[in-house]
């Protein structure tokens, strides 16, 4: 039994024992130790637990610095209070508590390496080895009397048994580590591990040594330094379990800042002995805790923030990506279905051609009339489908590119003379103003560029109820230009950007002329773009007449053109600009 409980001793005869903070009896270390790896124990322990939970190695590293705490408080007890029976009963549990710790840290660094399912049978195996300090616990194996001169317990044969068990939990914690850094399949982890062992080691090696060289020399003083272990270990170990378990670190550096912090300030309270100095450092921790909370809190929402970013970026990425898809759906299926109605028009026309020719005998001049609006009609949609064909093609980026050398004046006037006979039919004057000196050629896909002037000239017929339709040509030292201008009904000042635009037509246009899809300018634009040139119209506004200009550059880079693959039809002088160009 301890008998030392059942007498009054008192270890000095101080009259009114000033035990915390003040007394000048107690070392200035011995709080500074204590309580500085106490707090910063607990608190490191608890972030980390707050953000890993119960299932994690977090709950050890709690459990850990729980009883880690209770004994350094025990611990200060011993070294501050005058009554043997208090001092021997705080000795009586550090001993206890102390194997729980070495226990505790096993179970922490096994649920790290393995996730909290590690085997049972070493729970078990370690419970066995623990029993002896429930037992023995308050017997005189454990503290055998108590020293009144020196003011402290004379420790029991257990005292032995704890050490030899705190090295047996120390050689476990390196066995396991070690073969864990050795078998790392990666650098990062072995990083890691070995981080972590150098962290576990500080903290129980020196806690260790410290305590022992106090039982074996009777000099308690290093006690204080064994304590620092904590600290460092706790410190680098909540980064390292954080990092592992990939939480949020810029909060959790916060946190862990903003708690070293209020820490060191408040660690000021163990050396400052005047009141003044004790309520500067009670202030400035309150403005320290103050500020602290608020970065926090700003970090918090920062972080917060960002998940909320990223989960909607994520979110915007994959519609994007249905869109692009649909998009290219939607282009696939104008193309097939453009190609299925080309063949039956082309046959149409055909036909119609045939009948209107008298191919199929005598046709009446009623029929006649008929038959020509159906062929106006089918023209119409022809027109359609192939501008849906480019559109699709530019959009997908399929439009494939034959380039040539292209004769300007040749490509204007065949312009002009399919389109002279629909203008005269309609009353208007047509011109085709020539240029004074021939233009040189250009590199150009001379099939695209016919497509744009036809519409061009096709749209200033089409809005122009009377008057004149000029056509130029003409040349600067760099860029050919082709001019359409006609007294048609003009645009709109506010209008004319926006008719460049897919089915984009005038505000008024279907009054005047009811079939359009607003599609011949889209093209128009993309094809003169690709070609380095531009387009653009301009009019003084309502029934003033536009003109419409293309400017083509005489010496461009067509590299980034995709050309057409068949280049078999093209002259040979063609083919090697071709080939040049696509080599380029
Ligand atoms: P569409 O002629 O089939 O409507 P376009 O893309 O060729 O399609 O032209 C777009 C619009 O630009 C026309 O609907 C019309 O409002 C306007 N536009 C084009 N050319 C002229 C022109 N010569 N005079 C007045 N408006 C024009």
């Amino acid at each position: 039994m301890l008998t030392f409980l059942f007498f009054g001793m008192y270890c000095n005869d101080l009259a009114a024992p000033e035990y915390f903070l003040f007394s000048s009896e107690v070392p200035a270390l011995l709080y500074y130790s204590h309580f500085i790896a106490v707090i910063s124990s607990l608190v490191m322990s608890f972030l980390v637990f707050s953000r890993g939970g119960y299932r994690s190695p977090a709950s050890w590293l709690l459990g850990v610095s729980v009883v880690f705490s209770a004994w350094a408080v025990l611990d200060v007890i011993t070294w501050v209070h005058i009554d043997a029976r208090v001092i021997g009963l705080a000795w009586v549990f550090m001993n206890f508590l102390e194997p729980l710790i070495f226990a505790g840290m096993l179970f922490f660094v096994l649920s790290y390496l393995k996730g909290t399912h590690f085997r049972k049978w070493k729970l078990l195996a370690v419970s066995v080895l623990l029993l002896p300090f429930f037992v023995l616990m308050p017997t005189e194996f454990n503290i055998t009397y108590f020293d009144i001169t020196l003011c402290e317990a004379v420790e029991g044969p257990l005292v032995m048994y704890m050490y030899a068990f705190e090295v047996i939990m120390l050689a476990w914690i390196i066995f396991e580590l070690v073969s864990y850094i050795l078998h790392a399949h990666d650098s990062s982890r072995r990083r890691q591990l070995i981080v972590f062992l150098v962290g576990v080691l500080l903290f129980l090696v020196t806690f260790l040594a410290a305590n022992a060289s106090g039982s074996f020399t009777g000099d308690w003083n290093w006690q204080f330094y064994g304590l620092f272990g904590m600290p460092v270990f706790i410190g680098f170990l909540s980064y390292l379990i954080v990092r592992y378990k990939a939480f949020d670190i810029k909060l959790f550096e916060t946190q862990v800042l903003v708690a070293s912090l209020l820490i060191l300030i408040a660690s000021q309270f163990f050396f400052v002995r005047t009141f003044e100095n004790i309520v500067l450092v009670g202030v400035t921790i309150v403005i320290a805790m103050f500020g602290g909370y608020t970065l926090i809190g700003t970090v918090q929402r920062d972080s917060q923030r960002t998940a909320e970013l990223s989960i909607l970026t994520n979110q915007l990425i994959k519609a994007n990506e249905r869109l692009k898809k649909l998009d290219e759906a939607k282009s696939e299926f104008i193309s097939i279905a453009s190609h299925q109605l080309r063949t039956p028009l082309t046959a149409v026309k055909g036909f119609i051609s045939l009948v209107l020719e008298g191919s199929y005998g005598e046709v009446g001049p009623g029929v006649k009339n008929a038959l020509n609006k159906v062929y106006l009609s089918n023209e119409r949609l022809i027109q359609l489908v192939e501008d849906l064909l480019s559109i699709s093609r530019i959009e997908s980026g399929r439009m494939r590119y034959k380039l040539t050398e292209v004769d300007l004046n040749h490509l204007v006037r065949e312009a002009y003379e399919l389109f002279v006979i629909r203008a005269r039919d309609k009353g208007l004057r047509f011109l085709y103003h020539q240029p004074n000196q021939l233009v040189q050629r250009i590199i150009a896909d001379e099939s695209k560029l016919r497509e744009v002037l036809s519409n061009l000239v096709d749209n200033a017929i089409k809005y122009t109820e009377s008057g004149t339709i000029d056509i130029y040509l003409e040349a600067t030292s760099t860029h050919a230009r082709i001019i359409v201008r006609d007294t048609g009904i003009g645009i709109d000042a506010d209008e004319i950007q926006g008719l460049f635009s897919k089915f984009r037509r005038g505000k008024d246009t279907e009054r005047f002329h009811a079939n359009g899809t607003g599609l011949g300018l889209y093209v128009a634009k993309n094809l003169i773009e690709s070609h380095k040139g531009r387009i653009w119209a301009q009019s003084e506004g309502r029934e003033k007449g536009s003109v419409f200009i293309v400017e083509l550059p005489f010496y461009a880079d067509h590299s980034d053109l995709a050309l057409d693959a068949t280049t078999q039809d093209l002259s040979p002088e063609d083919r090697k600009i071709n080939h040049l160009l696509q080599k380029h």
